[in-house]
């Protein structure tokens, strides 16, 4: 499984954020949905473990 299939919600919690900040711009910029549990978006509903429609 690729980090184009993994949740942001977990890439958050493994330094993603800090290494491949600029991939996780990309991911968020046109967010649609945001996770319920974490408060992290996404532009894709499956990208969240709680996501709801923004
Ligand atoms: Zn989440």
């Amino acid at each position: 499984m690729g980090d184009k299939d993994k949740k942001i919600c977990k890439l958050a919690k493994e330094d993603y954020l800090k290494d491949e900040f600029k991939k996780y711009k990309e991911l968020v910029k046109d967010a649609r949905y945001v996770c319920r549990k974490c408060g992290r978006v996404a532009v894709k509903e499956k990208r969240l473990c709680k996501p709801e429609k923004m």
